[in-house]
């Protein structure tokens, strides 16, 4: 059995694919005004396509070393500015920002959708991103950016404050699966922070972005203090992590790992969300019609390409037949289509050249041994890179996508007997971005998450329960990533810490002409003293 297409993107019974009506929004004028931002001084251009249907959208220009180089130049001289206004100022812009970001969710979403694909609901969730991250750091910057007065070595005369300064000018490297998200969601905090940003989105998806740094503007960021410039990562990413003062890079592990390596030699900060082969554990008492409904959003939603989607399932054997095939029948009656609207469940993978990997992963596990539950194949007669969702069993370690991030529609089914061998397996990686669990005992289920070596762990629920805590920091541990977003820590990264130390007066070391052993038992003295006062 194969997933039902969406029909409005497809002509019943022939296959033949009918062209997704494009939004009115999406007009030449608009997308060229949108692109005039990037800076391409040697003339190159990248053909930007809507993936439903290959066309190209718009041409997006290529930024030169010598473009990233003036990018930069630009958002340091923004951010003089920029620093000095009071913090109240500063956040007045994302307060607007907060208004215009919702008031223009469905002209993001259009943008979203013909750049990578997706249905029309993930695109949607996409756009709230930043502004519950705008809500919670409008909260939250003023306590994390306030001076903080520390106790000095000698009470009374001497302190130490704690002075929260921004880095500078940060490089962002996004990837193109949350393009809107990730370009400014990340850019949030640091800009609050007092900090510029130079953004470098994939090729595929730099519309988005574009368009909510054009909002940002209109709330009143200043003009030059958030910059885009674009091309192919190893083209682009030396220049930028050259120039800049801290990274934020998401993305593959492999890519992470050079980033890294750069920043470490220039001995620049940097933090990095990478990819993940995430497992769920259900136990037994799980209730198996709210389990199926996560479950399915886990797996498949935004096609399979959300970094902390599940690829792994262990089922417990008493009831892995019942489960299965509740999971199955689901994910057969998901509606895949090419459409601009609520209709389709699914929607495409972001190019062909990521489809024919999705399938390579799957017919290589063919090859070894697994078996094809559901889906495995690509659906040409809905769109150039469009996958059917796919279920497989028998996996294991040899087969690319029982080791590998395959990062689309697919999902491996498991058996387990005990819970400590769910545990094992679901740990048996060099991954830890996200796990999730599912248990009707809520404290058992908790008992089963703590033991699980990733970042992040759900309890009944498959990623976006933690995702969207923003209060909390995100990210991944092993080869999943370095660093954190949100929490307090997705700010205070982007700060450099100025220890601003005052002495009263002259206190310390020996007064001239005085006998040293004296000094030195009044020291020491002194020393018990300090454990137990409070004075500062
Ligand atoms: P990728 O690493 O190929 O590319 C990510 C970005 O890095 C793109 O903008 C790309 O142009 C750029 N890039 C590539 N090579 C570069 C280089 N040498 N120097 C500088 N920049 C370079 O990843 P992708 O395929 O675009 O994205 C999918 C991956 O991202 C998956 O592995 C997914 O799990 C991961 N991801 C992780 C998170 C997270 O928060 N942990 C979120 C989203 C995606």
């Amino acid at each position: 059995m194969t997933a039902t297409a969406d029909r409005p993107a497809t002509v019943a019974g022939t296959g033949t694919t009918t062209r997704p009506r494009r939004p009115a929004t999406l007009t030449d004028a608009f997308l060229c005004d949108l692109v005039a931002r990037v800076p391409g001084s040697g003339g190159q251009t990248w053909d930007l396509a809507e993936v439903y249907t290959g066309e190209t959208l718009v041409q997006l220009p290529q930024s030169t070393p010598a473009d990233i180089e003036r990018a930069f130049a630009a958002a340091r001289s923004a951010q003089q500015e920029w620093a000095s206004w009071p913090l109240r100022r500063r956040l007045k812009v994302f307060k607007k920002a907060h208004s215009l970001l919702v008031d223009n969710a469905q002209t993001t979403a259009d943008l979203i959708q013909a750049e990578s694909g997706k249905n029309r609901r993930m695109a949607i969730e996409e756009t709230c991103d930043p502004v519950m991250v705008i809500s919670h750091y409008l909260k939250r910057a003023p306590k994390l950016l306030a001076p903080v007065k520390r106790g000095g070595p000698v009470p009374l005369v001497s302190s130490s404050t704690e002075i929260r300064q921004p880095k500078g000018v940060v490089g962002i490297i996004a990837p193109w699966n949350f393009p809107f998200a990730t370009g400014l969601s990340d850019a949030i905090p640091a800009l609050m922070a007092g900090n510029a940003i130079v953004l470098k989105p994939d090729n595929k998806t730099a519309l988005s972005p574009l368009y909510g740094i054009s909002l940002l503007e209109r709330a009143g960021l200043p003009k030059g203090l958030f910059q885009v410039v674009c091309g192919e990562g190893p083209d682009v990413g030396p220049t930028l992590i050259d120039n800049a003062n801290y990274v934020m890079f998401t993305g593959s592990t492999a890519t992470g790992r050079v980033i890294g390596e750069r920043a470490g030699r220039n001995l620049i900060g940097c933090c990095l969300e990478l990819g993940g082969k995430n497992p769920m554990i259900v136990l037994d008492d799980v209730d198996a019609e709210e389990w199926v409904t996560g479950a399915l959003f886990g797996v498949f939603g935004n096609t399979g390409q959300i970094c902390m989607h599940i690829e792994r399932i262990y089922l417990p054997e008493s009831r892995y037949d019942e489960l299965k095939a509740r999971f199955v029948a689901a994910a057969e009656s998901l509606r895949v289509g090419a459409a601009y609207d609520f209709g389709p469940e699914l929607g495409s993978l972001i190019s062909v050249d990521h489809m024919q990997r999705v399938h390579s992963h799957v017919q290589d596990a063919v090859a070894k041994g697994a078996t094809v539950v559901t889906g495995g194949n690509p659906r040409p007669d809905i769109g150039p890179a469009f996958f059917e969702p796919t279920v497989l069993e028998g996996v294991t370690g040899d087969m690319l996508t029982g080791c590998m991030e395959t990062f689309g529609p697919v999902v491996a089914l498991h058996p387990y007997r005990s819970v400590d061998q769910a545990v094992a397996l679901a740990n048996d990686t060099d991954y830890g971005l996200n796990a999730s669990v599912w248990g009707a005992d809520v404290d058992r289920a908790v008992g089963v998450a703590r033991r699980i070596h990733a970042g992040n762990v759900n309890v009944n629920d498959s990623l976006a329960t933690a995702y969207a805590s923003k209060g909390t920091p995100s990210g991944g541990v092993k080869q999943s990533g370095v660093g954190a977003r949100h929490g307090d820590q997705g700010l205070l990264k982007y700060t450099d810490v100025q220890n601003l130390a005052v002495l009263k007066k002259q206190v310390m070391g020996a007064r001239p002409g005085q006998d040293y052993d004296e000094y030195v038992k009044g020291m020491l003295t002194g020393l018990k003293m300090m454990r137990r006062t409070r004075i500062r």
